[in-house]
């Protein structure tokens, strides 16, 4: 195992800049989630950090080694990667092995780590078996094989469940970290998906057009976002926003006047935006007017998408409500755990 560290790391290709000076530590045996949108440079840094893509400026570091020019198969990574990439006139052992044969390995050697990956994995059964004999989770399950084999330092995922149907995506989570805690390998895990990163990782790097946005641990995130991408992004259903100012009677937002903590209220009337999750409402005979537009019961929970002095709010209420289309409401939002963003900059103010 060990640690990676990456120092003011850019990547431009030609004269597009798509990773602006990246810096992280990641400590030895942690797992981060990389996690942001499409195209912010997620799977740009993690090759980067492979060694599949040379950096344009900077210093990464695995263990306390400088790896900026070694060769990715000189890294001691392993990587697994959305498409699976299994070799298809390879039976599931021999895809396992490849890596290893290559590196010249003894027999014996190759073959105690694969049925030993293969015992992890639940794959003593498939052996034998051909890529297109395989399941998607299974195929899945073979390319964790590939790297388990390799006992590297660090390994990479870059979106590895994203090819899999929705149940079993939130399968193939747990095995992964089931998996991550039995091994305690450092683990890099590329994802767009921010409920995959809340749930695995010690730690999230949110990551937007090429630069890091926030590092936390999960609730961290959560709970303190440091500015207003990062309030939006993290949470589903997501964070509700509104515009409006900072008076000292609460946050004023058209005809509406929200509460603010003491301490946030910074009554000059200056512009900034309001923040307050879904679910940090409750149902109170004195809270705001607002009108229900519609109804989702999920079993667990009541989701009601509202309208109030004409913006649209997002209600989530652990109990069954009995609530219709029309009828108006009275909502609180819970002072205490409202986030206060600057309208300019968007950054955390409270
Ligand atoms: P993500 O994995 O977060 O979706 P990527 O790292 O794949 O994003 O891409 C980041 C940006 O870099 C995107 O705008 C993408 O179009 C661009 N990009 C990625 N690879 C190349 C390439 N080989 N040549 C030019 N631009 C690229
Ligand atoms: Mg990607």
């Amino acid at each position: 195992m060990a640690s990676v560290e990456i120092r003011s790391v850019k990547k431009a290709y030609g004269k597009v800049q798509v990773v602006h000076g990246v810096s992280l530590a990641i400590a030895d045996g942690e797992f981060v989630a990389l996690v942001g949108p499409s195209g912010c440079g997620k799977s740009t840094l993690l090759r980067m950090i492979a060694g599949l893509e040379n950096i344009s400026a900077g210093e990464i570091r695995i263990g306390h080694r400088v790896v900026n020019d070694a060769a990715p198969k000189e890294r001691d990574i392993a990587m697994v990667f959305q498409s699976y990439a299994l070799y298809p006139h390879m039976t599931v052992a021999d895809n396992m092995a490849f890596s290893l044969k290559l590196k010249r390995a003894l027999k014996a050697e190759i073959a105690t780590r694969v049925n030993r990956a293969a015992a992890i994995l639940g794959l003593e059964q498939l052996l034998g078996r051909y890529p297109r004999e395989l399941s998607g989770g299974q195929r899945q399950r073979v390319a964790m094989g590939r790297a388990l084999v390799r006992d590297p330092q660090v390994f990479l995922f870059d979106e590895p469940l994203s090819n899999l149907d929705a149940k079993l995506r939130v399968a193939m989570r747990t095995e992964i970290k089931a998996l991550y805690q039995r091994l305690k390998t450092t683990t890099i895990y590329v994802t767009h998906d921010q409920t995959e990163a809340m749930t695995m990782a010690d730690k999230i790097v949110v990551m937007h057009d090429g630069v890091v946005e926030q590092v936390g641990a999960p609730l961290e995130l959560y709970d303190k976002p440091a500015n207003l991408f990062v309030a939006g992004f993290i949470g589903s259903p997501a964070m509700n926003i509104l515009d409006g100012r900072l008076e000292t009677s609460g946050f004023q937002s058209g005809a509406l006047v929200l509460p603010l903590a003491a301490g946030a209220a910074i009554g000059d009337g200056r512009p900034a935006l309001y923040g307050i999750r879904p679910e940090h409402f409750c149902l109170t005979d004195n809270g705001l007017p607002v009108e229900v537009m519609v109804v989702e019961p999920t079993g667990a929970e009541t989701l009601v998408l509202a309208k109030a002095g004409g913006q649209e709010l997002t209600l989530v209420f652990r109990e069954r409500i009995q609530v219709r289309p029309g009828e108006i409401i009275r909502v609180q939002p819970d002072a205490a755990l409202v986030h206060v963003f600057d309208k300019e900059t968007g950054r955390r103010l409270n």
